[in-house]
């Protein structure tokens, strides 16, 4: 199964895109990664008084996205803050299976807890998260094991406390989904 991954953007600048595009290539090598451009959002799922997107409706437009633009996948980085209802905040969602995954960038930012700008530490949180929610959009489910990019985070520290990489169980689903994770991408 060739595999086309789309990968679309809300606000987001291009050197955190250009360099996810290039990890993402780099983990899956038999995947087509193809950037599709900047995205605008319908203004009503944008939660005003919240000042966070509806994921549910954010990744339901995605989905719509997804089917236009004709991709087996697609990722989209909305640089912003998101809920669900009865979750304060979401790092990202993703369509279980359904190749379809949105993360937030918002929260995954020094800055948003009063730390010092940092581009690397952004940058290994971005691809901890798109890596996470890609792996949900492939069929994977949260995994246990404690370093697993699959892991459930529920704080930024659990973000921190993982590896961008796969567990070798997680990494074998998706070698079975069809999906080839390198080498470099799994916990040996
Ligand atoms: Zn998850
Ligand atoms: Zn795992």
């Amino acid at each position: 199964m060739a595999t086309r991954l789309l990968l679309a953007w809300l606000d987001e600048p291009s050197w955190s895109i250009e360099w996810l595009t290039e990890r993402l290539q780099e983990a899956f090598p038999t995947v087509e990664v193809e950037t599709v451009g900047e995205v605008r959002l319908p203004p009503q799922l944008f939660d005003v008084t919240r000042g966070q997107w509806l994921s549910n409706m954010v990744l339901g437009y995605a989905a719509v996205l997804a089917e236009k633009l004709g991709g087996d996948a697609l990722l989209l980085v909305v640089r912003g803050d998101a809920y669900t209802p009865g979750l304060n905040f979401v790092f990202g969602q993703a369509f279980l299976g359904g190749g379809v995954a949105v993360v937030y960038t918002e929260r995954l930012r020094p800055g948003f807890y009063g730390e010092p700008s940092n581009r690397r530490l952004y940058l290994e949180r971005l691809l901890k998260e798109a890596l996470h929610e890609l792996g949900h959009a492939w069929g994977l489910e949260h995994c246990s094991s404690p370093r697993c990019v699959m892991r459930f985070s529920n704080s930024i520290l659990e973000v921190d406390e993982k590896e961008p990489r796969y567990c070798m169980r997680c990494a074998e689903k998706l070698m079975e989904a069809g999906v080839e994770v390198s080498s470099a991408y799994i916990i040996g």
